[in-house]
């Protein structure tokens, strides 16, 4: 079967005060049904760039859109406005990084919850929103006791005092509880997720994802997650996605790209996460991710590269695939066997 999201060639540029720059250049992504795929890099690679693009978020000036996204078949990029957000609505969900950006402050969590549940998540907006809601045939109660299944399935302590409350009087976790409920109501197809909780203190962020664990079981969703963190991607997807200056380094299933990583910039992220502590994309490579507005030419990670010579700084690498699900983008994949480069600990 055709996948549920095909992501091709997408690039993102911005015309800044320096010029034109492609903040996401030429990506390429699935996700099929019922799979579960994180983006992961760290802050500034442009993967929360390729998500607001994938849900038409860019769709305007100064942003400058190129390539296809296609959902289902369709290709989102075409659909008018409304059509498309009534998809995002209905069959896709967004839960971005900033929990108190998505909840509206003057309405309660039972206001704001049982409005999405009776009319739909974006549906509710422009002229079919108005007819949605003018002509809905789903009472008030009746999504009333959805949302309080849902937000009961959440593990939101109290629900029904929940219902009654402002955002600004709930905890972050409970914030968060709340949003991920919200993109559930519709039954999404697709779930796309911005660095769940990560905003949120370890305790409870690893709650949250405990909660997105078994959310994921027990349901036949696919979700798209970002995150700046490894462990994140290691414990919640079935593939990974490794981003790096607006491209996709490597791609490969979970298990296998923690193994046996191909890029040296994943090679890199993996021999840092410390042992027993936060797994966070931090210091073990050195060097800082590139200016957008002014990105290296050739391979993007030339300058932090420990394998880089004169050709990595004239080419773009090529993708080199190892096998059907993974793929990595580095000159040095094309010589010889295309195996593996040594990792970073066997040159040293
Ligand atoms: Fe390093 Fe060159 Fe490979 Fe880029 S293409 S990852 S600079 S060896
Ligand atoms: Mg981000």
């Amino acid at each position: 079967a055709a996948p549920l999201l095909s992501v091709r060639d997408l690039s993102v540029g911005f015309e800044g005060f320096d010029g034109y720059a492609d903040v996401v250049d030429g990506v390429d992504l699935t996700v099929e049904h019922g799979e579960v795929v994180t983006i992961a890099g760290e802050t500034g690679c442009g993967k929360s760039v390729t998500t607001k693009a994938i849900t038409g978020l860019l769709n305007e000036p100064p942003a400058h859109v190129d390539g296809t996204v296609e959902f289902d078949g369709q290709d989102l990029r075409e659909l008018p406005d409304d059509e498309r957000r009534e998809l995002n609505g209905d069959r896709i969900s967004v839960i971005f990084q900033n929990p108190l950006s998505s909840l509206n402050p003057v309405f309660t969590i039972g206001e704001q919850l049982t409005d999405t549940a009776q009319f739909g998540g974006d549906g509710n907006t422009g002229i079919l929103g108005y007819f949605r809601r003018r002509f809905s045939s789903t009472d008030r109660s009746a999504a009333r006791e959805r949302v309080l299944e849902l937000l009961e399935e959440v593990r939101m302590p109290d629900p029904e005092s929940v219902m009654d409350s402002y955002p600004s009087e709930l905890s972050g976790g409970m914030r968060q509880r709340a949003i991920i409920a919200q993109a559930l109501l519709n039954e999404p197809d697709l779930l796309i997720a911005d660095e769940p909780g990560s905003a949120l203190d370890v305790t409870v962020h690893d709650e949250i994802l405990s909660l997105l664990e078994d959310l994921i079981a027990e349901r036949d969703m696919s979700i798209l997650m970002i995150t700046h963190n490894l462990g994140v991607a290691r414990r919640l997807s079935d593939r990974v996605y490794i981003m790096y200056g607006g491209r996709i380094a490597e791609t490969a299933p979970t298990a296998e790209i923690f193994d046996a990583p191909h890029h040296p910039y994943t090679q890199g992220l993996i021999a840092s996460i410390p042992r027993l502590s936060g797994e966070s994309m931090a210091g073990g490579i050195g060097g800082s991710v590139p200016e957008y507005t002014d990105p290296p030419m050739g391979c993007r990670f030339h300058p932090r590269c420990p394998y880089a010579d004169e050709s990595c700084r004239s080419s773009e690498p090529a993708d080199v695939s190892f096998g059907e699900q993974a793929r990595s983008a580095c000159i040095r994949h094309s010589d010889g066997d295309s195996g593996p480069v040594p990792t970073l600990q066997e040159t040293k």
